[in-house]
C-alpha cells in the first residue's frame, strides 16, 4: 500500500474519516440524517504540519499549501465560530483554489456545525454566502438545496423568486412537490429544519421512494462511500 501524504505540503495522512450510512432521510438542503448526521465535527482532517484542512487532505492541489501559510487563513482561527473552523479553512483552500461548487459544500456545512452550536445568525449568515455561490445554477438538485438554503437564511423574498424561476424551467413531479413544499414554508415564515421526506408525495403516488439514496450523489457519494 502507497503512503498516503498530504497534498498540500507531503507530510503523512491519515485516512479521511468514513460517516455511517444514513438511516433517517436527509434534511432538504441534503444534511445526511443520522447516524451520519451527528459525525459532522468529524469530517474534516487538518494536516498536523501545514494546517491545510479537507475531508481528505491527500486529495488537496499542491497550491492549498500557499493559502494554508496565507494570512487570511491563520486569522480565520481568530475569527471563525471554533466549530467551524475545519470547514471555514477548507472552504478558504477551495476557494483561493478555483472550487466553487466545492467551496459551497464547505460553507453550508460550515452553516451546519454553526447551528448545532446554537449560533443561529452564524449559520445564517454562511447560508446567504453558499446561496450567492450557487445562484444561476441550472442544476436540478444544486437549485432545490438552494431553496431551501435561501429560505432557511430568512431571505424569503429571494426564495420565492428563486422558487418561481425554477417552477418555470418546468420540473418532474418530485421537483414540483419539493417546490410547492418550500413556497408554503416560505409562505408561513417558517425558517425550520423539514425533512425531505416530509416534501415528497405519498408513496402510492410516487415511484421515487428511493430518492435519499438517489440525490446522494457526487460529493456525498464520496462521503458514503464504504
Ligand atoms: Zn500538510
Amino acid at each position: 500500500m502507497t503512503e498516503r501524504v498530504c497534498g498540500a505540503c507531503g507530510a503523512e495522512a491519515r485516512n479521511p474519516f468514513r460517516a455511517p450510512q444514513p438511516e433517517i432521510a436527509p434534511d432538504m438542503d441534503m444534511r445526511p440524517g443520522e447516524p451520519a448526521r451527528s459525525t459532522l465535527p468529524d469530517w474534516v482532517q487538518v494536516c498536523p504540519n501545514c494546517g491545510a484542512a479537507a475531508p481528505d487532505v491527500s486529495a488537496l492541489p499542491a497550491a492549498s499549501r500557499a493559502v494554508a501559510e496565507s494570512d487570511e487563513y491563520r486569522m480565520l482561527s481568530t475569527s471563525a465560530l471554533e466549530e467551524t473552523l475545519g470547514f471555514r479553512r477548507w472552504a478558504l483552500i477551495c476557494e483561493r483554489t478555483g472550487d466553487r461548487l466545492l467551496q459551497a459544500e464547505a460553507l453550508l456545512q460550515a452553516a451546519w456545525a454553526a447551528e448545532d452550536a446554537a449560533a443561529m445568525t452564524e449559520a445564517s449568515r454562511l447560508r446567504v454566502d453558499v446561496a450567492s455561490l450557487w445562484d444561476g445554477t441550472t442544476d436540478v438538485e444544486l437549485g432545490l438545496r438552494r431553496l431551501d438554503v435561501l429560505r432557511r437564511a430568512g431571505l424569503f423574498e429571494a426564495a420565492e423568486g428563486w422558487a418561481v424561476t425554477m417552477s418555470e424551467r418546468g420540473q418532474d413531479e418530485l421537483a414540483r412537490s419539493i417546490i410547492a413544499f418550500q413556497r408554503k414554508k416560505i409562505t408561513s415564515r417558517d425558517i425550520g429544519r423539514h425533512l425531505i421526506s416530509s416534501a415528497l408525495p405519498p408513496p402510492s403516488h410516487s415511484p421515487h421512494v428511493s430518492h435519499g439514496q438517489r440525490a446522494t450523489t457526487g460529493f456525498w457519494s464520496r462521503l458514503f462511500r464504504k
